[in-house]
């Protein structure tokens, strides 16, 4: 087949792990981050020209702990951008595990398109012995080439699998299989080069989705606050004084959050910053079934995304409304 006729993916490179050097064959920890490039990277995967027309670009090089939110802005304007491209039909972006999920997440909500983005990275550098990197990104190349990708919305293809921005969440500071699912989203396998789907989403997301960061050149500062025995209150107090519009609680268990915190808030005076009630558990759901504790308290349920997920989607509902109802609706909707 001729290069015009297959399917045309178009890399985005971003730094990570997946792009560092290490000194030696045996160094999977403390290597130099981002010296490889999206050139490099592609380079590392023998045949794909004969399945895949690519193209690349270097967006970033850096790790994904470094990450800010205008870096998110500018990776959603740009996945746009390429999308708009009707000679394109999908995306791979190349990105640190660190921070993946977030951007993953983000670009669930904010790119309107039904063609496959799809972010991978490594656990070891490429170079190294059993280095992931060049299968996940061969993998994740395949699977944006891939007709039945379409409308599956955002993905992380990490260790031969396929997960939903919504629900991917990194679980082990070391393994390869760190990527995983807790309460399902795993929608699907890339195995000998075949990908296949079991499952498709059905929270809102792309095409679906209310949240538009096409014109955004900032997002609303929302801090994330942390609770444990004996907390007190000053995190919690000093994010109410830096005025920022919204506050994240990672609370115990079902969102559980010390009293005190409760109180300063409810007696916090003039304006109050929204905030809702997620839970450090990495698994389950944080409601109040009957709504009367949270009307009682102005919390709102992050109905199980994880603290830095509940963060994300309350900066892009915060762009919309900063309405109790209205920030309930969306936290339980998508
Ligand atoms: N520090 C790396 C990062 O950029 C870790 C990784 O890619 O696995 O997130």
């Amino acid at each position: 087949m001729s290069q015009q006729h297959l399917p045309h993916v178009h890399v985005i490179a971003t730094g990570g792990t997946i792009a560092s050097r290490p000194v030696s064959p045996t160094q999977t920890t403390g290597y130099s981050q981002v010296a490889l490039t999206a050139d490099d990277l592609v380079a590392g995967i023998p045949g794909i020209e004969t399945r895949v027309r690519l193209t690349t670009e270097q967006l970033l090089a850096t790790a994904s702990s470094a990450l800010e939110d205008a870096d998110l802005l500018r990776l959603s304007q740009r996945v746009a951008d390429v999308l708009d491209d009707e000679t394109v039909d999908g995306v791979v972006i190349t990105h640190g595990t660190d921070t993946m999920e977030e951007s993953a997440f983000f670009l669930n909500l904010t790119v309107h398109s039904e063609k496959p983005v799809i972010l991978t990275g490594s656990m070891r550098p490429s170079t190294v012995l059993s280095g992931d990197g060049p299968l996940n990104l061969m993998n994740a190349i395949l699977a944006a080439a891939e007709p039945q990708s379409r409308g599956m919305g955002v993905m992380v293809c990490m260790n031969d699998h396929l997960l939903a921005a919504r629900d991917v969440m990194k679980t082990s500071t070391y393994k390869v299989e760190t990527f995983q699912c807790l309460e399902g989203g795993c929608l699907g396998t890339v195995m000998g080069g075949v990908v296949r789907y079991q499952y498709a989403p059905l929270r809102p997301h792309t095409v679906r989705s209310e949240f538009d960061a096409r014109e955004l050149t900032a997002l609303p500062r929302v801090e994330v606050v942390y609770t444990h025995i004996g907390c007190g209150t000053q995190m919690f107090r000093a994010a109410l004084e830096s005025g920022c519009p919204g506050i994240v609680v990672a609370g115990s268990g079902n969102g559980s959050i010390p009293p005190a915190i409760h109180e300063m808030y409810r007696a916090w005076p003039g304006q109050k910053p929204a905030f809702v009630r997620a839970s450090r558990v990495p698994g389950g759901f944080v409601g109040d079934y009957s709504g009367e504790r949270d009307a009682r308290n102005g919390t709102v349920p992050s109905c199980g995304f994880s603290p830095q997920k509940s963060r994300l989607l309350l900066q892009l509902a915060l762009t919309v409304s900063s309405e109790r109802d209205y920030l309930c609706g969306v936290f339980a909707r998508y």
